[in-house]
């Protein structure tokens, strides 16, 4: 057991903590209210390698560790989850996709732009009828010999208007069932692939959500990542990383709630004294701590188990499930403590409450994360 940081994650923490403080902070409420990408943040996270945080430096890459990641993560989400979710689909859904299972050409050609920033990548599984239930892909690539024809539609995909580099899956032998799917890299600007228009959303607003149409895109066959069959097995393996990142993302906004939350217990006044002094709010601090601090510990085991190559599916399914919950649960508290304060944009709990939700539902909705983590207990 070893629950300290080493000397070097906690300079990468504070490195990260400063940027987020001195650059995201001062926009994040106009970027939330003007659901506006953070192009030019995005271009700097990636001069401080943020955008490919684990990738091996002869790519481009940090070259750190999963605990490096969610450290990076955790505060990025602390002041501006929109910006955090850039960060982590281009990390643990793009770049760990193509380092893992990529060609040396593919990583050559995509992973060296997307690990240093200059490209931002985009990670297309979900479809208007295929979301939970990911193995019902209608979106078609045909065997055409040298080249796949693509057809179809996803929705819902981050960074859909912001990207160059696509990581696609479709069926390609639907008699197969998911062993019929494949993954593609599919560019921007190739013909018959057309992006549509940006989603309104609750929370991440600073995020880019899009839906994907596809038209007789002609994608070569050397865009095709891992063996004939292999995409719904890379798709699955992918999330469960991805989920390690995403519960990171969780464990920011609610730890970034709580700091909030528990400053302004000691500012404000009621009855003669600090709010803070009132056992019912000092309570509920208790709680969020407490929480935040378990969340804390099952984010930290998922990281640690990807980089000892552990098997994750099962730690970064709950890590995503409990820190999911905490964060919901308790960017509400934060409110609460706030009073009316907390329902103006100023104070900052009121966005972080509402991108708080997402958390619960992409990268594998909380039930789905139930399957996965049942799954694994009634096996044995
Ligand atoms: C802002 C945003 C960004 C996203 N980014 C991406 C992205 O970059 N790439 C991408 O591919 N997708 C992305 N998604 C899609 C996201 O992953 C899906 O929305 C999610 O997987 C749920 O799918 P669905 O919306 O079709 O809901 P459904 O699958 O229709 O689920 C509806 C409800 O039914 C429940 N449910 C479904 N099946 C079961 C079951 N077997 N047992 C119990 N309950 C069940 C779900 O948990 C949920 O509560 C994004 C979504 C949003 C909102």
């Amino acid at each position: 057991m070893e629950f300290s940081l080493t000397e070097e994650h906690l300079m990468i923490r504070d490195a990260a903590r400063d940027f987020a403080q001195t650059e995201l902070f001062p926009g994040v409420i106009e970027r939330d209210e003007k659901q506006e990408f953070p192009k030019e943040l995005v271009r700097k996270m990636g001069d401080l390698g943020f955008m490919g945080i684990m990738v091996d430096p002869k790519y481009g890459g940090s070259g750190m560790d999963t605990i490096s990641y969610v450290l990076i993560m955790e505060e990025l989400s602390k002041i501006d989850a929109s910006a955090s979710v850039i960060v982590s689909v281009n990390n643990s859904l793009v770049c760990y996709g193509l380092e893992k299972y990529g060609t040396e050409a593919q990583k050559e050609k995509y992973l060296t732009k997307l690990a240093t920033g200059e490209f931002v990548g985009a990670f297309c599984l979900s479809e208007p009828e295929a979301g939970s239930d990911a193995t019902s892909q209608k979106t078609t690539a045909i065997d055409m010999g040298d080249h796949y024809i693509v057809n179809g539609t996803k929705n819902w995909i981050t960074n859909g208007g912001r990207s160059d580099v696509y990581l696609v899956i479709a069926q390609t032998d639907r008699e197969k069932g998911h062993r019929g799917i494949n993954a593609f890299i599919v560019e921007k600007g190739m013909p018959g692939f057309d992006i549509g228009p940006k989603e309104n959303k609750l929370g991440i607003r600073g995020s880019d959500t899009h839906t994907l149409q596809f038209n007789d895109v002609k994608v070569p066959k050397e865009n095709r990542i891992g063996e004939d069959g292999f995409g719904f097995k890379f798709a699955m393996k992918t999330l469960s990383g991805g989920r390690i990142g995403i519960a990171a993302q969780a464990l920011g906004i609610a730890s970034g709630a709580y700091e909030l939350a528990l400053k302004y217990s000691k500012e404000r006044k009621a009855f003669g004294t600090e709010i803070c002094n009132h056992q019912a709010i000092a309570f509920k601090l208790a709680d969020m701590v407490t929480e935040i601090e378990a969340a804390r510990m099952l984010v930290m085991k998922a990281a640690w188990d990807k980089d000892q190559d552990n098997n994750y599916d099962f730690s970064s399914a709950m890590a995503k499930l409990y820190a999911s919950k905490v964060a919901m649960e308790q960017t509400v508290e934060a409110v609460q403590i706030h009073g009316g304060n907390g329902f103006v944009k100023e104070y900052h709990v009121e966005r972080l409450m509402r991108d708080a939700k997402i958390t619960q539902i992409y990268e594998g909705t909380s039930e789905i994360q139930k399957i996965v983590i049942s799954r694994t207990v009634l096996k044995d």
